[in-house]
């Protein structure tokens, strides 16, 4: 039985090495970095890297920190190394995999070319009758990602003369007294017990590992191993670490991260829709929410990334697996899964049908131009989209760093130009939802200001699609401010109006009231007016703007073409006298946007 999963998705896949500040609940190694005095060996080792590696020693330390002999450890390129070794150097007839779990171990076999059947656990994960024709079962125990650990006395009885049984110790040594490894045991037939020193040690990219089990087992093993597969380094860091002392040090972490594990999911299961799945023992959570995808991509807006359930068979996309941190964390983490998505259109619109989408529509606020006015939160959601849809006022550089594989959709419309009708991006945005896909709406400025996001939020709401805003820096506010060019002074300007000029005054579809608009606000802030301005200009004056008013047009703002023309309204409105202006532009009237240098107490 398969599907069509991939097998060597990573909690680091979730990551972005771009973004410094996110909160990694993904991967689920534990520490930033090794401890200091790890790193300290390690230096001291680098010394002896002229030398071909010596295993020796590393294999004693690892023995007796098992109670073993020398004969019965193999040291490996980390865990998946053991996998692999095991896929290709064994023969097995019929190979089991208990889900839901890692899935390197199958992918490793399938790859060898066996068969595997997998036997589904379901929560709450206990261990479920193996067939008792398998001849090899993988498991692992705590089992990643539901951390539930198998009694010892329920994985002896799976062990028996004719087969390998491998236990994925991995998280092992993170669950305080280890009560249920069987890394000691020398009587079970068949026994690999596979450790790595990744998860505890942050040392996921020295690779290192090791297989414990009977000496013939492991002499099968070895042959197919290259001859250097382990490296100095990796040699210095098992013999370390399997001291009693960094063992006990190894032990106090376990136990202090099983508290901060307690607390961490008394917080989350307290709120409405998060259930953390029961009898965990593992230094992460299981967590079983409404609505999955929206939530992870919620969390992502937030700055914090988690391992998405649906990679692991067996899973679906409404489980989340997230790694226990410091209690420093706990209150941002249980914030953002506490924070309901903000409905996106006016309630009275929004009656939405039965919810049948996995995806999400957010709709992002670029900034006026400039790759770098766009806000955190909304590039980080960009980051995390498999469809953007971007429009013509978005930074160009914003789409240039989207990673392999994210669909990326120009919807751009040029003024006269209509590449997309609205009505096409409204469908195109639901469809991909409904495809189960994240779309990142990438609008310039700020969504709902004069940019349809209005609309488009309208149609996700009446799609029932989950849609949710991010604003942006808009053009009305930050085109003058980019120009030095304040929107109120304390004197001069009490009020400030922002007013689409794409149509002319007395034009029948303008609702624009340019006589109120002439006498009301100090400062006039005209979009989309370029094509009108003259137009707009001599009809403010006819309403009563005095032609002396300063006016200033910014055009291109935020971007290295960003132009500046000072002048008065009167310039504006004589066809002999009006600057030659080029959109996108934003249009200032009003004596903020005159010469404000003045007496200082002014
Ligand atoms: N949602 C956008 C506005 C879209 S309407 C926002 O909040 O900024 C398009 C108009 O915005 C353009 O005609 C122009 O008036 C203004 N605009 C957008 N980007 C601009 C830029 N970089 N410089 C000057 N004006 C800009």
């Amino acid at each position: 039985m398969t599907d069509d999963l991939d097998l060597h998705y990573h909690g680091d896949d979730e990551l972005d090495p771009a973004d410094a500040d996110l909160l990694d609940l993904a991967v689920n190694v534990r520490l930033a970095r090794p401890p200091d005095w790890l790193r300290a060996r390690l230096h001291d080792a680098l010394d002896g890297l002229a030398a071909y590696p010596r295993q020796h020693d590393a294999i004693a330390a690892v023995a007796a920190r098992h109670g073993r002999p020398p004969g019965e450890v193999l040291l490996t390129n980390g865990a998946d190394e053991a996998f692999t070794l095991i896929a290709t150097a064994l023969r097995p007839r019929h190979a089991v995999c208990v889900h839901p779990s890692y899935t390197e171990p199958e992918a490793a076999l399938r790859q060898a070319g066996h068969e595997v059947t997998r036997v589904m656990l379901t929560a709450p994960f206990t261990l479920a009758a193996v067939p008792d024709q398998a001849d090899l079962v993988v498991l692992g125990n705590p089992t990643n990602p539901t951390g539930v650990l198998h009694p010892p006395e329920v994985l002896e009885r799976l062990a028996r003369p004719g087969r390998i049984l491998v236990v994925d110790e991995a998280f092992a040594d993170a669950v305080p007294g280890e009560p249920a490894s069987l890394s000691r045991r020398r009587d079970l037939p068949g026994l690999l017990v596979v450790r790595s020193l990744t998860k505890t040690w942050g040392l996921a990219g020295l690779r290192v590992g090791y297989v414990l089990g009977d000496p013939d087992t492991l002499a099968t093993l070895r042959r197919t191993q290259p001859h250097w597969p382990v490296s100095s380094l990796a040699l210095t860091a098992l013999e370390a670490c399997s001291q009693p002392a960094a063992v006990r040090w190894a032990e106090e972490q376990a136990t202090r991260v099983a508290g901060w594990r307690s607390d961490l999911a008394r917080a989350l299961d307290a709120l409405p829709g998060v259930t953390v799945s029961p009898g965990g023992q593992a230094p992460f959570l299981l967590l079983r929410v409404a609505d999955g995808p929206a939530v992870r991509q919620r969390l992502r807006e937030r700055g914090i990334a988690v391992r998405r359930g649906d990679t692991f068979p067996g899973l679906g996309p409404d489980w989340l697996r997230i790694a226990v941190v410091a209690p420093e964390h706990h209150q941002r983490i249980a914030a953002a899964f506490a924070s309901a998505p903000e409905p996106a259109a006016p309630p009275a619109r929004s009656a939405r049908p039965a919810s049948v989408t996995t995806g999400t529509v957010t709709l992002i606020g670029a900034g006026p131009g400039g790759a770098d006015l766009i806000t955190r939160r909304g590039w980080r959601a960009l980051h995390a989209a498999d469809v953007v849809v971007a429009d013509r006022l978005a930074d160009p550089g914003l789409v240039r760093e989207l990673r392999p594989g994210v669909l990326l959709i120009d919807a751009g419309k040029a003024p006269g130009t209509q590449q997309l009708s609205q009505q096409q991006i409204n469908d195109l945005l639901v469809e991909h939802a409904r495809a189960g896909r994240h779309v990142a709406r990438l609008k310039g400025g700020d969504p709902f200001v004069f940019g349809r996001g209005g609309e488009e939020a309208i149609a996700c709401a009446e799609a029932g699609v989950p849609c949710t805003v991010i604003p942006g820096l808009s053009s009305a506010t930050a085109g003058p401010a980019l120009a030095g060019i304040p929107l109120t002074h304390r004197d001069l300007g009490q009020s400030f109006c922002v007013v689409s000029g794409h149509l002319p005054p007395g034009h029948p579809g303008s609702r624009a009231n340019w006589a109120a608009l002439a006498a009301g606000p100090d400062t006039l802030v005209l979009l989309m007016a370029v094509r009108n301005l003259r137009a707009i200009a001599a009809h403010l004056i006819a309403c009563g703007r005095p032609d002396t008013t300063p006016a200033a047009c910014v055009e291109r703002a935020g971007t290295d073409r960003q132009r500046v023309h000072r002048g008065t309204l009167a310039e504006l409105a004589d066809p002999d006298k009006a600057p030659d202006i080029s959109n996108p532009a934003v249009i200032v009237i009003g004596p903020t946007a005159g010469d404000l240098s003045g007496p200082a107490d002014r």
